[in-house]
């Protein structure tokens, strides 16, 4: 069991006392300058869409509109996820810096965190931490303030038009797109969202520069990503990597040495068998890379001890109740996917039905309206193919 000389990083985490310096300096920068640094270092979103940060805030700095907001999305609920409430815990500070910041490059004056509502044990702390964030604000002269926004609990909700809907008072329902946030978001305004941990980065990147941020990390996948670990490992919590680690070294360095699965990004990730952990590396989606992550860094490792159908049917149970309903193929699909792995389980269905519900799971990955039907197939496809024998009877 290794846990030895863990590669592990510490540029969200480390506590700097320094803020104030970092924001000065930045206001100084023109727009431009600070779009082009985030361009340069690759940061690409980490709540799992990847879109690139820098052509994000540049695209809201060119919409037009009464107003435009700042949203940071601290709405996490992928199962197996936790990396934003330690960044919200322990480095604030970093985040409103970020969204100060994006508030300045495109014209904002307000900003919203909106916080998953089992975290609201946060709602005290970080309103004294917001108080005294803007008496900096008023200090340097700049007209933003941030207000936090309790979600109810529902999964949906992290999906960025349905937190605009959550937030304007109505169902949280995803919304046909485009127009896109950075042109018609909250309250139909242009609006940046950026996930929590990426707007902590934008702090690294204005403190070191883009520079020292590209330098980590493989193409398509530069910088450094917190992942929470659990599952299968003496060793659960939150980490800062290096993207670019093959799942081989990861389970070296996380699991119990007994590792036969890691579920990469959630019940809506991918989940990788053992025989593909060497040529599997960490990242986007990309030349260099084996496997996309979908959500934001959730990293379960499964033992051969565990059942992989009793995965999928917690993942299975875990859509059919998030399922917003909106659409059908969603809303029909999640349960249709959920009675056809049981009905071959008990052996009602042959195994050859399993290949007419992956064919179902493809469809829904084309025809679903939002990233939660269509990211189903992800977790589906991945476990049936690659443990098709834990599936039959
Ligand atoms: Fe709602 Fe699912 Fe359709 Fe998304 S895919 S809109 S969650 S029913």
């Amino acid at each position: 069991m290794a846990k030895k000389n863990l590669q592990r990083l510490d540029l969200i985490f480390k506590n700097e006392q320094d803020g104030e310096q970092i924001l000065t300096k930045t206001f100084k920068r023109s727009n431009q300058d600070i779009v082009n640094d985030l361009i340069i270092s690759g940061l690409k979103g980490r709540g799992g869409a990847g879109y690139p940060t820098g052509l994000k805030w540049k695209l809201a700095s060119e919409a037009e509109g009464d107003f435009k907001y700042v949203i940071c999305n601290a709405d996490e609920g992928e199962p197996g996820t936790f990396k934003d409430r330690e960044i919200l815990s322990q480095v604030p500070v970093k985040v409103l810096i970020g969204m100060a910041v994006c508030a300045k490059v495109i014209g904002a004056h307000e900003g919203y965190i909106y916080l998953r509502g089992e975290y609201k044990f946060l709602v005290e702390p970080l309103t004294e931490i917001i108080d005294d964030f803007h008496v900096l604000l008023n200090k340097i002269g700049f007209d933003f303030r941030v207000k936090i926004f309790l979600g109810s609990g529902a999964y949906i909700c992290g999906e960025e038009s349905a937190l605009f809907e959550s937030m304007e008072g109505h169902r949280g329902e995803p919304r046909n797109k485009p127009p896109f946030p950075t042109q018609a978001g909250y309250r139909k305004m242009p609006t940046v969202i950026n996930n929590v941990e990426t707007l902590a980065h934008t702090y690294s990147i204005f403190k070191y520069g883009p520079d020292k941020f590209k330098d980590l990390g493989v193409q398509d996948s530069r910088g450094s990503k917190v992942f929470s670990v659990s599952g299968d490992t003496p060793i659960p919590g939150i980490y800062e990597l290096e993207f670019g680690m093959s799942l081989q070294k990861f389970v070296e360095d996380f699991g119990d040495g007994d590792a036969k699965a890691v579920q990469v990004g959630g019940a809506s990730g991918f989940c990788v068998p053992r025989k593909k952990f060497e040529n599997t590396k960490i990242g986007y989606q990309g030349k260099l890379t084996g496997v996309s992550l979908p959500t934001g860094g959730s990293m379960m490792i499964f033992n051969s001890s565990r059942s992989m159908y009793n995965v999928l049917h917690n993942y299975l149970e875990f859509f059919v109740e998030e399922s917003c309903g909106q659409c059908t193929p969603c809303r029909v699909g999640t349960q249709q996917l959920l009675l056809g792995i049981e009905a071959v389980k008990k052996g009602e269905k042959s195994s050859e039905y399993l290949e007419k519900l992956l064919g179902l799971a493809e469809n829904m990955r084309v025809t679903a309206k939002c990233g939660l039907g269509q990211s189903v197939a992800n977790s589906f496809s991945s476990i049936v193919e690659n443990f098709k024998e834990e599936m039959i009877y």
